[in-house]
């Protein structure tokens, strides 16, 4: 059902008004994390004087370390939710637990799969039965046909879309983050209908190397692009050295529109 195969031409996702995969590229943009009202709303008016439509951030963190910050939960999602409607813009966030889905469901307008969760495939026919546009991140270790397969799991209970979001994979190759697999944008547009968007914050790690990969997602061919920027990275309370901060963020988007235009 996710196929090319079975559907020929492409899916456009409408995430209540955007439009994602129509042929202009989409830009999710915010915090990793939600820190608190006024953080998430400085974040969004950063976010849409840029061009982004939608506004990102963590309410709920997948961290390495359990001892990390996990998330401001409920209270976050009513942040995001409300630094996002004050904007007009729409809100993606994570839902890490089908016992979260409701919730996060209520507040958000995308409920993004973490890396973490691709094969998490209760959780994936959970989101799947929502009607919500699904954001379905790579899996860490994912490959192309894993993915493809993640992504059959949400299309088989025949409501939610998927969007694909290349974040990079683990490979022997530790000065970045993870390696961006540029690749996978032309690859999944040839095997699946829906569209694909590009993570460059996640996929480097590194914040200086985010605004050449996203120009880069451009000219691959990607829907769109989610990425990571805060008023103060330095002091962000997680993914600060993947962050932009305002003038770097501005810059990048005044470069992606360039690009897109040239395209
Ligand atoms: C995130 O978007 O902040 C995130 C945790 O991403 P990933 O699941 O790709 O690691
Ligand atoms: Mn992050």
């Amino acid at each position: 059902l996710s196929s090319r195969e079975f559907h020929p031409g492409d899916t456009v996702v409408d995430v209540d008004g955007v439009k994602i995969g129509d042929g202009h590229f989409v830009t999710m943009a915010g915090p990793c994390s939600i820190e608190g009202l006024d953080q998430i709303r400085e974040c969004a008016r950063i976010a849409k004087a840029g061009g982004a439509e939608i506004l990102r951030g963590g309410a709920f963190k997948p961290r390495t370390s359990p001892y990390a910050f996990q998330g401001l939960e409920e209270e976050g999602l009513k942040y995001i939710r409300q630094a996002a409607d004050e904007l007009g813009m729409k809100v993606i966030t994570e839902v890490m637990d089908e016992g979260h889905i409701d919730m996060v469901a209520e507040y958000s307008d995308i409920l993004q799969i973490g890396a973490r969760n691709m094969q998490n495939y209760k959780l994936l026919s959970a989101v799947g039965k929502t009607g919500k546009p699904i954001g379905l991140k790579r899996g860490i270790a994912g490959t192309i046909d894993e993915w493809l397969n993640a992504a059959e799991y949400i299309a088989v209970e025949d409501k939610s879309p998927v969007i694909f979001i290349e974040r990079g994979i683990r490979t022997y190759e530790t000065a970045t983050r993870n390696t961006f697999d540029l690749s996978a944008v032309p690859l999944i547009k040839k095997l699946s209908h829906f569209p694909i968007i590009v993570d460059p914050s996640h996929g480097t790690g590194i914040w200086d190397l985010v605004p050449p990969m996203a120009r880069a997602g451009v000219a691959a061919g990607a829907d769109g692009m989610i990425v990571e920027i805060h008023p103060d990275p330095a002091n962000a309370w997680s993914d600060g050295p993947q962050s932009l901060n305002e003038k770097t963020y501005m810059k990048m988007m005044q470069e992606v529109h360039i690009m897109e235009k040239a395209m």
